[in-house]
């Protein structure tokens, strides 16, 4: 028996669309703000695409887009402005920035309520404390894909392959709070299929095309796929990209995520969706001008 595949797309449409009508129903316009510096393809096709979908869930924005020869202090008296500019609900610096500025020191200069990627220090502590955050992409992405396909978590054995700050650690926060034994595995994990054996939801995000073989899946688990890699390019010129796990899996899963086509939507769609959760923040905290008017007694 095969897999049922769990495809992005329609999780993705309807996590656009919450967004959409979420955003419709705020006082004003939320608007998501990219800073992009110099020309690299791949973050000019990432930022391209995230201007793309703000316009198509509503949303407004700029995408500032800066020379290679900013300097560090230029790029943070522009964060310092956005940060303090009511009308900008979202802030997100596209990585990798140009050798010669510190990525971390850029990234915690982001106001944590307008951290719409949710790597602030700050927000990773609201994320494992329980308190309202801006969760990172795809690991909210993911939880609202295996929502989506109603695929259950709590009391359910979670193990994650991966242990990065951007999936792996952020993800078993996100798993614990819905209730699931989560484990996280790593590159110096012992007898790592004994243990991804034992998950009821598997999660490979370690960067290594095809490396969850059929012997390291229990049947009938389900199995999310979070790795992308450049695996050669097509006849037509295009990439080709393997994810982490291998298409003998879906002899033994029970569901399996697709890449491309898997988690990969749901990242950009969660951005839109933290966009607008900012704005709904952002905007509920400000003193309506009819009120801030009345004097105090
Ligand atoms: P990373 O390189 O920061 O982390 C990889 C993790 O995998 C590390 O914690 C490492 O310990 C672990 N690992 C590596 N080899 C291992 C092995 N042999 N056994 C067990 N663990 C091992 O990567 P990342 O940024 O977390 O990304 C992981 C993958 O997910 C990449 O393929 C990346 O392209 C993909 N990704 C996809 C999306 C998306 O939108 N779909 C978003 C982010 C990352």
């Amino acid at each position: 028996m095969s897999a049922a595949l769990l495809a992005g797309p329609p999780a993705a449409g309807a996590l656009l669309d919450e967004a959409r009508t979420r955003a419709a129903q705020l006082p004003r316009r939320p608007e998501l703000h990219v800073i992009r510096l110099g020309e690299d393809p791949a973050s000019v096709s990432y930022v391209a695409l995230k201007e793309k979908k703000a316009l198509e869930v509503g949303l407004g924005g700029v995408v500032h887009a800066l020379p290679e020869t900013t300097t560090q202090a230029e790029l943070l008296t522009l964060i310092e402005r956005l940060n303090a500019d009511p009308a900008v609900s979202g802030l997100l610096v596209q990585l990798p920035l140009p050798t010669g500025i510190d990525s971390s020191r850029v990234l915690n200069a982001v106001s944590p309520d307008k951290d719409v990627d949710g790597f602030h220090p700050v927000n990773v502590g609201r994320l494992w404390t329980g308190a309202p955050a801006l969760p990172p992409c795809t690991p909210a992405g993911v939880i609202r894909l295996l929502d989506f396909y109603g695929v259950p978590l709590s009391g359910q054995r979670a193990v994650i392959v991966g242990r990065s700050n951007i999936v792996g650690k952020p993800l078993a926060a996100l798993l614990l709070a819905r209730d699931a034994t989560v484990t996280i595995a790593h590159s110096r994990t012992r007898e790592l299929a004994a243990l991804t054996r034992q998950a009821d939801v598997l999660i490979a995000a370690a960067g290594r095309p095809h490396f969850i073989t059929p012997e390291m899946v229990r049947p009938g688990a389900v199995v999310v796929d979070v790795g992308i890699s450049r695996v050669g390019t097509s006849a037509a010129g295009r990439a080709r990209l393997a994810g982490d796990v291998h298409p003998d899996v879906a002899q033994v899963a029970d569901a399996l995520t697709p890449v491309p086509g898997g988690v990969g939507p749901m990242t950009v769609a969660q951005l839109m969706l933290n966009t607008v959760l900012a704005a709904e923040r952002l905007q509920a905290g400000e003193v309506p001008q009819e009120l801030a008017d009345v004097p105090l007694p």
